[in-house]
């Protein structure tokens, strides 16, 4: 029988990364203190200018959000926008840089060293993950178990949704009051 020989280019995958881009990746992990107090502040700036957001129209500000958001953190977590931020759960670790996507710790293929089975060159984004959050505050919520991904909520600004389920949670609380 012949053989057929399909060319394929050398050094590439679909899930292809540069050192470079881990570098930042990996920095990000190692501050994941200081990151996860600069979101805190963030996120509550985020929810005191909710009626500001309210005015102008949670859909109007979409689409600039989600810009703002996809190029930050494309930069220092080189985020998927899968639109369901687990960040503050895994060490400043983005779980969609797994390349099995796993959401609720490693496989068991994890190398030696720390590195991932299919792509060797890139650390673990779970090891990274532990690393980074037994320097968080809110550590420990990497061992709460998280949903599945929700796909239709991909490309959307997380920033937003979190928002504005806190705003609707805290008009609640005041209208139990
Ligand atoms: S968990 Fe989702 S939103 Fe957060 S950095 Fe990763 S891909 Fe982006």
């Amino acid at each position: 029988m012949t053989k057929i020989t399909v060319y394929e280019p050398s050094g590439t995958s679909s899930i292809y990364r540069t050192r470079s881009r881990y570098s930042i990746r990996l920095w990000s992990v190692r501050h994941s203190h200081f990151l996860e107090w600069f979101y805190n502040s963030f996120a509550s700036t985020l929810l005191t200018l909710h009626p500001l957001w309210s005015l102008i129209g949670y859909k109007r500000i979409e689409g600039p959000m989600v810009a703002v958001e996809k190029r930050i953190k494309a930069v220092m977590f080189d985020c998927r926008m899968c639109g369901q931020c687990a960040l503050s759960s895994t060490g400043m670790s983005c779980p969609m840089n797994c390349p099995k996507s796993l959401r609720n710790g490693p496989c068991g293929g994890v190398r030696a060293n720390g590195h991932c089975e299919v792509e060797p060159d890139m650390p673990c984004v779970w090891v990274q993950a532990w690393q980074g959050s037994r320097t968080m505050k809110d550590g420990d919520t990497i061992l709460d178990v998280q949903k599945p991904v929700d796909h239709s909520l991909r490309g959307t600004s997380s920033w937003l949704r979190v928002t504005s389920e806190k705003a609707a949670e805290r008009t609640a609380a005041k209208a139990e009051q």
